[in-house]
């Protein structure tokens, strides 16, 4: 998934190769990518805009057109903007839908083409007419928390932390307190701050945050520097690939040794994602550990439980069906 630095990288990118650039005519070849507005209308409007300098905002792309309007743009999972700088052949789109699910063309004045792929189509793009704010059209954004590269104080994490229970590496996935971490660099942030991703977020101390807030600003800044990390479905917009993920000291790295003490790295579950942390350089009071494990464990059985459910649930159903004639639709569709 494209991270703050990822998306920062392509952000950056955009400013280098589109500025100046006057849409032509805009393609859409799946609907679902478009959040706002409707398909006719977005096309239409896009029509005739030239690209301004780009900013972003957590891990939202703000395209600035001219006249005032917008065009934002939220990756998601997925998706990826690439610039074609060669004319495209119809050749070459139906070669684009088929391998890199090509989903919107946005075809320019120059010739050349900015597209906008995404495999898993959970990413968006909207458009924001002139005097409009980006906050009204994508409430997403609205919603943001603080941007963790020029916003980020130890204060205002203790503050926003105070009283929560939840381990620190959920805090921080949390868009609503600190736009744009994600489960990379929040990994790589505690280790580095030697703390636990399993430590309850409002029971750091001040001088522990110091360390954090300054861990999260030098680590996603590194990244940038590398072009973001390699991904699978991530490549910037020049389409090179960024390169952190070598640079890792403990994300995806479960039982290889710390670099920095030898220990095995380990692995747990927190918010649905994988965290990892070296059990020594980022020490939890057993207590803690035990009741995470506890939790963890209690989770998967009624999540084995839940599927055993649905199983005997579809075998019950198919026993019914069984014998039962062609339904209606089976029949249309054979037609
Ligand atoms: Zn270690």
């Amino acid at each position: 998934m494209p991270e703050l630095p990822e998306v920062e990288t392509v952000a950056r990118g955009l400013n280098k190769f589109i500025v100046g650039e006057t849409i032509k005519s805009v393609e859409v070849l799946r609907n679902d990518s478009i959040g706002y507005p409707e398909v006719d209308s977005f096309k239409r409007l896009l029509k005739g805009h030239t690209f301004e300098t780009t900013t972003r905002r957590g891990k939202y792309i703000i395209v600035g057109l001219s006249a005032g309007a917008a065009l934002v743009v939220h990756l998601r999972m997925s998706g990826r903007l690439v610039l074609k700088e060669k004319k495209q052949t119809e050749k070459d789109i139906k070669a684009s839908v088929a391998k890199n699910f090509l989903r919107v063309r946005i075809i320019l004045v120059s010739g050349k083409e900015l597209h906008y792929e995404d495999m898993r189509v959970f990413g968006r793009l909207w458009y924001v007419p002139s005097g409009t704010s980006v906050e009204d059209v994508v409430s997403g954004i609205a919603s943001l928390g603080v941007e963790p590269l020029s916003h980020l104080t130890a204060e205002y994490m203790l503050d926003a932390f105070r009283g929560k229970n939840q381990p620190v590496k959920n805090a921080l996935l949390d868009q609503r307190i600190i736009a744009g971490i994600g489960n990379i660099y929040a990994d790589e942030s505690l280790f580095l701050a030697n703390i636990n991703p399993l430590q309850p977020a409002g029971k750091l101390k001040l001088q522990q945050l110091v360390v954090l807030s300054k861990k999260i600003i030098e680590v996603l800044s590194r990244s940038i520097e590398l072009g973001g990390t390699t991904l699978r479905d991530y490549s910037n917009l020049s389409g090179v690939n960024g390169d952190y993920q070598n640079a890792a000291h403990v994300y995806g790295r479960t039982n290889e040794k710390c670099s920095a003490c030898g220990t095995r790295i380990e692995r747990v579950k927190l918010a649905g994602r994988s965290s990892h942390f070296c059990p020594k350089c980022q020490p939890i009071s057993p207590a803690i550990r035990k009741a995470h494990d506890a939790a963890a464990a209690a989770l998967k059985e009624s999540q084995v439980e839940a599927r055993e459910l649905k199983l005997a649930a579809a075998k019950k159903k198919i026993k019914r069906n069984a014998g039962a004639k062609p339904s209606e639709s089976i029949k249309r569709r054979k037609r």
